[in-house]
C-alpha cells in the first residue's frame, strides 16, 4: 500500500475532535504498563526509521536462549545497511528469520539481511517451530498465532524459554498508542477477534513491532478492544450526523489532524465503516422472519 510506512493510529488513543494536533507527542505514551525488563532470551535492535507512523522506529527482535544455538531474528526491518549490520552483529549465527507481517518497514531489509547472514526465511506455523535438525529453534518453544486485522497476514509469536514467556505482536499491539487497521487488507472484525484471543494471555509480556515492551498482553489487548469500541461509536455517530464519505468522517472524528496523517486516518475510518456495514447486514438478515412464505 503506497505510503504505508507504519502502524500507528494517527489519532493516538484520544482521537477526539478537540484537543491538540495528533502526532508523536500524542503517540508518546504507552497505554498500559511497560515491561520492567526483557526476557533473558530477547534482544532488541531498533531501526533508525522513527516517524509519526513508526513511533521510535521498527523493532527487530533477536531471540536465543542461553546455550540455545543459532538465533532467530524477527522482522529484519527497513533496508538500512547500518541497521541490518547491527542486527547481524547482535545475532551472530542465525538459524532463520520470521516475519510478523509484510509491511515494508518490517520486511524491506529481508533480502539484504539474508545475504549478510545466509539465514533462511522460516514460515510461521501454529505448531512449535523446529530447526532443520528437529531441535527447538534457538533453544526456545516458538508457536505462531495467526492474528489478522492490522493486515491479513499478521501473526503473533508465542515464545517460551525456560519458563520465561512473552508474545511478539508485530503491529497488532504496539508499545505506544494504538494501531491502524490498514483497510482494505486489514479488517476490523478480524482485528477484534485477534485482540480477543490476545486478551487471554494474562501475564504475558508483549514484545511489539514498535515502541517499548509491555508488561501484560491481556491488559494491552483489553485497552485496544475498548479503544476500538469507542472509535466505532464515534464513527457511527458521525455517520448518523450526516457524514457520508470517509473524508467527511475523518473531518469529524479526527478534526485538526496533520494532513500527512490523513490517508492513514481514512484507511482506519474505512475499516470502521466496512465493519458497521457488515454488522448492519448481519442484523437485517438475522431479523427476517424464517417462517414467511
Ligand atoms: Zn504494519
Amino acid at each position: 500500500m503506497a505510503g504505508d510506512g507504519g502502524p500507528a493510529d494517527p489519532a493516538g488513543d484520544s482521537g477526539r475532535g478537540e484537543g491538540p494536533q495528533p502526532g508523536l507527542a500524542q503517540l508518546g505514551e504507552p497505554v498500559v504498563a511497560v515491561a520492567g525488563e526483557l526476557p533473558g532470551w530477547a534482544a532488541l535492535v531498533r531501526a533508525p526509521n522513527p516517524g509519526p507512523m513508526t513511533l521510535d522506529g521498527t523493532n527487530t527482535w533477536v531471540l536465543r536462549a542461553a546455550g540455545g544455538g543459532p538465533a532467530v531474528v524477527v522482522d529484519p526491518g527497513p533496508a538500512d545497511e547500518q541497521h541490518l549490520r547491527a542486527v547481524a552483529a547482535a545475532a551472530g549465527p542465525v538459524a532463520g528469520v520470521l516475519l510478523t507481517h509484510g509491511h515494508p518497514d518490517h520486511v524491506d531489509g529481508l533480502d539484504r539481511f539474508r545475504e549478510l547472514t545466509g539465514a533462511p526465511l522460516l514460515t510461521a506455523t501454529s505448531t512449535p517451530l523446529l530447526a532443520a535438525t528437529g531441535e527447538p529453534l534457538a533453544g526456545l518453544a516458538i508457536t505462531a498465532l495467526p492474528a489478522p486485522g492490522h493486515t491479513a497476514d499478521s501473526v503473533c509469536l508465542l515464545v517460551d524459554g525456560a519458563g520465561q514467556r512473552a508474545v511478539l505482536t508485530g503491529d497488532t499491539i504496539l508499545g505506544r498508542g494504538t494501531t491502524v487497521v490498514a483497510w482494505p487488507d486489514g479488517n476490523l472484525g478480524d482485528y477484534l477477534a485477534s485482540l480477543r484471543r490476545l486478551s487471554e494471555l494474562a501475564g504475558w509480556p508483549v514484545l511489539p513491532g514498535h515502541g517499548p515492551a509491555l508488561a501484560d498482553c491481556a491488559a494491552a489487548a483489553g485497552y485496544y478492544l475498548a479503544h476500538r469500541q469507542a472509535r466505532l461509536v464515534q464513527v457511527a455517530a458521525a455517520v448518523a450526523a450526516g457524514a457520508g464519505t470517509p473524508a467527511e468522517v475523518v473531518a469529524v472524528v479526527y478534526a485538526g489532524i496533520d494532513p500527512a496523517l490523513r490517508p492513514a486516518a481514512e484507511w482506519s475510518v474505512q475499516a470502521h465503516l466496512a465493519y458497521l456495514d457488515e454488522q448492519a447486514r448481519e442484523s437485517s438478515t438475522g431479523s427476517q422472519p424464517l417462517d414467511e412464505p
